[in-house]
């Protein structure tokens, strides 16, 4: 048992540092793992030193509780395919909002009655922000599952329905700081929370949940953070803030880079608009070109220099490894290859450069958009792998369309551009992709892993 509280406050402080150096280790694809296992050992420090401490009782409920969480954390994470990732950590990420309110709710029944007013405040804020994550990351996670629609589910009055509850939930939390101190008025505005959860995630498109993870990741931060003040543990009073504003930053990072605002990604319903967008498809008169797998093996082996530019399809087809191998057989004819990774390529951030580290393709290939950009005009071949909305012109071109702005990467630029999806169907904005018609544009119709493994045949035997 540890009882010197300089001891306890070392080994925090040990721990905070490894989150520390965590965070700053996942930053680059090249050091993330280093990163992950610092992350991971400051929690063993945290969890174990908070074990230790004086005072602590209940072994068999904590172990019991403990061995549960590990083999589902386990196992989960050993089972999750790569495209399911994103409802993975929504599910984490509710369980860690929903154990804050939890925490808040058994303290102040403790408690009865003889709290202080600020001991109440961060009692209030771990309910009401940890309720509101869970829930919500609840819905996410069921319309990534696809268990729910992943349409935006609208009704009239919505944005009123939702600020009415959440008033409701913070005049409970006012009444209780003021000196209500009644259990019903906290199981109430936790009551009303987790409607606002609900509430405010279902009309929220299923493309869009990642910057919504994210966000209530940071909810989850700042609850977690309130938790520490009520159990006066100044590690996950850190921890939580370290959450919180990392969260915050990827939040706006995500919503940046598809040149959107938090607020329209949240309140804008943003899979409905562009349905419509999507039908006024105007003919006018070009037409799109297919071509098969041996014409581009030759356009690919006798090229200088060709960038693979991957996309979330390039992720459900589970090519990457045949592509890394296909890059190999490139490289062995002289040709050099690059990859062009789009900030919000996929759906999550990081998922092109998770999927292709997957693949062990080597970091120095991997070329983050502002890098690779002026980089095309040299290229003799763009090969867009899955990818369509990262690559609409549209978003340079078209100021009516509904991803104008967004950054994008400029394969049009290069000699010859060939892209490989399945049907002319658009990517997650919806919209028609004027890319597909461009004179230097062809394309191979299938399943990108299909046409991997063809060019990977025909590159061989020229
Ligand atoms: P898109 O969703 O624009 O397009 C993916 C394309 O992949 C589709 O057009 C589809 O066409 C094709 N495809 C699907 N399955 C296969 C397959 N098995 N083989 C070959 N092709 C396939 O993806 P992008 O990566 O270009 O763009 C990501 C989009 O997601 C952006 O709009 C972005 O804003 C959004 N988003 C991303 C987030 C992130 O964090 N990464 C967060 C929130 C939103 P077809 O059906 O014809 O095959």
């Amino acid at each position: 048992m540890i009882s010197d509280p300089d001891v306890v406050g070392l080994l925090y402080l040990l721990a905070i540092i490894c989150f520390v150096l965590a965070l700053r280790f996942l930053s680059s694809p090249r050091t993330a793992r280093r990163g992950n296992w610092l992350g991971g050992l400051g929690m063993a420090v945290a969890i174990g030193t908070t074990l230790l401490l004086d005072g602590i009782s209940n072994w068999e409920l904590i172990l019991a509780g403990g061995a549960v969480g590990t083999i589902v954390g386990i196992i989960g994470a050993r089972r999750v395919k790569m495209t399911a990732m994103p409802q993975m950590v929504a599910l984490f990420n509710g369980v860690g909002g929903g154990a804050a309110a939890l925490v808040a709710l058994a303290e102040f029944h403790v408690a009865d009655g003889r709290l202080a007013s600020e001991e109440v405040v961060s009692i209030v804020l771990s309910a009401l922000i940890g309720s509101i994550s869970f829930a919500g990351s609840l819905i996410a996670f069921g319309k990534l599952q696809e268990l729910l629609s992943g349409r935006p589910i609208v009704f009239a009055g919505q944005n009123v329905a939702n600020g009415v509850v959440l008033l409701g939930s913070a005049a409970l939390g006012v009444a209780l700081v003021a000196g209500l101190e009644e259990q019903w008025a906290l199981v109430a505005l936790l009551a009303l929370a987790l409607a606002f959860g609900v509430l405010f995630v279902l009309p929220i498109g299923g493309a869009d949940m990642p910057v919504v993870i994210s966000l209530l990741n940071a909810f989850t931060g700042l609850a977690a953070s309130a938790t520490g003040f009520v159990l006066d543990s100044t590690v996950l009073i850190v921890s939580g803030m370290l959450v919180g504003a990392s969260g915050t930053m990827l939040t706006l990072l995500m919503a940046k880079a598809m040149n959107r605002s938090v607020a329209n990604v949240l309140f804008g319903a943003f899979g409905q608009v562009q349905q419509a967008v999507g039908s006024e498809r105007v003919d006018d008169g070009r037409t799109v070109r297919a071509t098969t797998a041996d014409d581009v093996a030759v356009q690919l082996s006798y090229a200088r220099r060709v960038v693979v530019v991957p996309g979330y399809g390039l992720a459900v087809a589970q090519a990457q490894h045949d592509v890394r191998q296909l890059a190999e057989l490139l490289e062995q004819k002289g040709v050099e290859v690059a990859y062009a990774i789009h900030p919000v390529a996929g759906r999550m951030p990081g998922h092109m450069n998770v999927l292709l580290a997957e693949a062990n393709v080597p970091y120095d290939q991997l070329k983050e958009m502002d890098e690779v950009n002026p980089e095309f005009a040299q290229t003799d071949v763009a090969l867009v792998i899955g990818a369509n909305d990262v690559v609409n012109p549209a978003a340079r071109n078209d100021p009516s369309s509904p991803i104008h702005g967004m950054p994008i990467l400029e394969v049009d630029k290069a000699t010859s551009v060939v892209v490989m999806k399945r049907s002319m169907a658009p990517g997650f904005a919806g919209i028609d992709n004027e890319l597909f018609l461009d004179p230097r544009t062809t394309m191979l119709f299938g399943n990108a892993k299909d046409f991997v493994v063809k060019l990977i045949g025909s590159v061989k035997a020229l």
